[in-house]
């Protein structure tokens, strides 16, 4: 191997105890310099396996070499050319188990942090002012709806738009953008950033109308009088519960709520904004990925005292990104491992008092590989709170089903697809991301965007179904 640093450039960022102080971005970015001495420490490997396993196929090395050089401009448009959200994919990409799990250099050094230097292009970008306006292509006359603007059904509406297809999107929300505006917070995805790529995305010449309920407003039938074809790309929005006692008390909140409060309502800066939302001075989050370190980290900055997380697992199985469980441990969350809740006890006013538990062993590994976690029978404990926030995981809402006869869903709501194509049981209809697999991530539901993308664009030239 040659010579190269050993160490990953260190990337700036708010300190602990000023950051739960405000909702402000905690990493602060690389500069010019440590940009590309990140970008050099790439070994341009000839069989790359970083690339192979990237869900949207960025041309990783490519891009690296550029930014190594210092041609920024030119390392920016390859990463557009198979990512239109890259300040977003910088930002909250699970890198540490695709492509920087699988770097060359991770087999005896710190892999190179990909996920930093795509994120300094896309900032660099930024700061230069207006990006250049897109070349206009020919129109090809057909037109595509696409539903919700999440990251698949922003991917899907650029590749079709740069193929020269008219794209509208329907957004129920008043806010583009899913699960970046209102589930992931401030502190780890500004939603200025969000509102830029959404920009980007509507600069290719993509309609967007939000405030508008697919299944409610108009049905999929009704729009595929007015569309060649439909993509959808409605989410997981459905949160899950426990099915234990006390759920109904005062003080319970799904994750989904609490943080669509605080983010997209703006409850963080009531009265300011007209959003309530309870702030406890002890609250427990169930779960262990990403919703629950969003949330936990979210009621410190509310003002909890204490802020606890309650996993059934050990901190080895926590589906979270590694990055940001190291940053909640520095924050001062509480976690409470290899722990089951069975009840949430409350007082005389229904307000949530306390989180009964039973402690857990781990057991053999379930379909998943993870170890089974196996309650301790007796061991119940009680751990007092005010707030309990559910992040146990979610589906699809039932609604457009419910109103498209010929949809074919599986027991949990999760819409059929054929994954080659993103083909639904609905003629014309296709779709991806977490409508299609569950809660997943935001770069499997962008690759699924544009598998789909591919296909649609044949199927508007051939018909074939
Ligand atoms: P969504 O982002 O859910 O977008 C769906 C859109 O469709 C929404 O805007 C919704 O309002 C709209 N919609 C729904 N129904 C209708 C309808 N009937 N009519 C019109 N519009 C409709 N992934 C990562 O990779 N990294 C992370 O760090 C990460 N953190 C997360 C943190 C939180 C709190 C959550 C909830 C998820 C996180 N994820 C993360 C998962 C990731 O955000 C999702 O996998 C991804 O957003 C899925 O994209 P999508 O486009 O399929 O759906």
């Amino acid at each position: 191997m040659p010579r190269v640093n050993p160490t990953r450039t260190p990337m700036a960022e708010q300190g602990a105890a000023e950051r739960i102080a405000n909702f402000d971005e905690v990493p602060l970015g690389y500069t010019v310099e440590e940009a590309m001495a990140e970008a050099q420490r790439c070994l341009l490997c000839k069989r790359p396996t970083c690339m192979a396993g990237c869900p949207v196929h960025i041309n990783i090395v490519g891009f690296l070499e550029l930014a190594a050089k210092g041609d920024f401009r030119a390392a920016i448009n390859l990463i557009k050319e198979s990512d239109a959200l890259p300040a977003i994919t910088g930002r909250v990409c699970p890198q540490e188990t695709q492509c920087e799990q699988v770097c060359v250099l991770a087999r005896k050094y710190e892999p190179v942090a990909i996920g930093r230097v795509e994120r300094f292009l896309a900032d660099w970008e930024a700061s230069q002012g207006d990006l250049p306006a897109p070349g206009s292509v020919p129109s090809s006359g057909r037109r595509v709806a696409v539903v919700g603007s999440g990251p698949a059904g922003l991917t899907v509406a650029a590749d079709l738009a740069r193929l020269g297809h008219q794209v509208t999107i329907f957004e129920a929300l008043h806010e583009a953008g899913g699960v970046l505006v209102y589930g992931i917070p401030e502190f780890r995805l500004p939603k200025a950033i969000v509102r830029r790529e959404v920009d980007y995305v509507c600069g290719l010449g993509v309609d967007l109308v939000k405030d508008f309920v697919v299944g409610q407003t108009a049905t999929l039938d009704e729009l595929l009088v007015e569309y060649d074809a439909i993509f959808l790309g409605s989410g997981a929005g459905l949160p899950w519960f426990l099915d234990i006692p006390g759920e109904n008390l005062s003080g319970v909140y799904s994750a989904n709520e609490y943080l669509t409060r605080s983010n997209l309502m703006k409850a963080y800066r009531f009265p300011e904004y007209d959003t309530p939302i309870a702030r406890g001075r002890r609250v427990i989050t169930i779960g262990g990925g990403n919703v629950a370190m969003d949330a936990c980290r979210t009621a410190l900055r509310l003002g909890a005292e204490k802020s606890i997380v309650v996993y059934r697992r050990s901190r080895e199985e926590m589906p979270a990104r590694s990055e940001e469980i190291d940053r909640a441990e520095e924050e001062g969350i509480q976690f409470m491992y290899l722990t089951t809740p069975v009840a949430i006890h409350g007082d005389e006013h229904g307000q949530v008092e306390s989180l009964e538990c039973l402690r857990n062993d781990l057991g053999e590994p379930d379909a998943s590989g993870r170890r089974r976690p196996v309650a301790i029978e007796g061991s119940n404990y009680r751990v007092p709170a005010d707030i309990v926030i559910m992040a146990i995981g979610q589906s699809p809402s039932p609604l457009i089903p419910r109103t498209t006869a010929d949809l074919e869903t599986k027991r949990d709501g999760v819409v059929v697809i054929d994954p080659p194509t993103g083909k639904t049981s609905k003629r014309g209809v296709f779709a991806g991301g977490d409508v299609a697999t569950g809660g997943a991530t935001v770069i499997l539901a962008m690759g699924q965007g544009r598998t789909a993308a591919a296909a649609i664009d044949e199927y508007l030239k051939t018909g074939d179904w």
